[in-house]
């Protein structure tokens, strides 16, 4: 067999998008390259697709079939109210269309794809969960920095910055201590006070820090920096969201496997 026969068996023989059903989806960092072949499959299949900012047009174009509903949310952005996604979700699958709900990233890491599936439990429809390449490790491989390294991390943080300095906050001073790398989604708008606690709660001035922005995209760029100085770069340097900001000595991988900065 060819190695497109072999894909294309792998392709057919999965769950069928079913109507009246939801698929809740993954669209990986960016790249389509980085899709998995389910969500290829589920693309080919449904009938509507509710999409969020993040999913790229290439991506969108695995499904010429599909009605295409945007539910953008991005920092902000205006964006559709939570409720009124989770309701439309709700609609279309009572209307019997095949859905396809797709996210950037993966459904279940910082994109609320918990508390969507808790709705369709709730309203009773039949929904699936398709895992999708989260953009912290995306964009950590493909910028040289091991998630993990022996010797200089044992475990990794994934946080949310969106909330920063507010009471709904991640104990930044606690994280701090532990010296394991952070990566943090949603942070550039509140970098100054995410890098200014880690300080405060005894991570090195000189910790190292890339800021990673469109990770997989032909927009991406990357800045490497210091935790004392990264607020003022992403700054100057016009870094937008989408970002990621990784703190931690695994940032001085990049150099050591051959990767030259600025
Ligand atoms: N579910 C998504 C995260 C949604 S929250 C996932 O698993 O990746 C949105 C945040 O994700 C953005 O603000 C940014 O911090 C991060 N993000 C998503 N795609 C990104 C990309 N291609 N490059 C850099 N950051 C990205």
């Amino acid at each position: 067999m060819t190695t497109a026969e072999i894909l294309n068996s792998i392709m057919s023989t999965g769950p069928v998008l079913e109507h009246g059903h939801v698929w809740l989806a993954g669209a990986g960092p960016g790249d389509p390259r980085y899709l998995t072949l389910e969500v290829v499959a589920a693309l080919g299949q449904a009938d509507i697709v509710v999409r969020d900012a993040l999913v790229s047009d290439e991506v969108l174009k695995l499904a010429p079939q599909a009605e295409i509903v945007f539910a953008g949310k991005r920092g902000g952005k205006p964006s559709a109210v939570q409720d009124d996604i989770t309701a439309s979700l709700i609609d279309f699958a009572r209307q019997g269309k095949k859905v396809l709900r797709l996210k950037g990233g993966d459904p279940f890491v910082f994109g609320r794809g918990g508390e969507e599936a808790e709705a369709l439990v709730a309203a009773a429809i039949p929904f699936r969960v398709l895992p999708g390449m989260t953009s912290s490790l995306a964009a950590l491989a493909s910028a040289y920095i091991p998630v993990t390294m022996r010797g200089i991390s044992r475990a990794i943080t994934l946080a949310t910055g969106h909330a920063a300095g507010t009471d709904d906050d991640v104990d930044w001073l606690a994280l701090a201590k532990t010296n394991e790398p952070i990566v943090v989604y949603m942070g550039l708008k509140n970098i100054e006070t995410i890098t200014s606690l880690l300080m405060q709660g005894g991570r090195a001035p000189e910790t190292p820090v890339a800021v990673i922005m469109s990770a997989t995209t032909p927009q991406e760029r990357i800045f490497i920096g210091q935790l004392q100085n990264i607020a003022e770069d992403a700054k100057r340097e016009q870094f937008e969201a989408p970002a990621l900001i990784v703190i931690g000595d695994i940032v001085s991988m990049r150099p050591r496997l051959g990767v030259a900065d600025q």
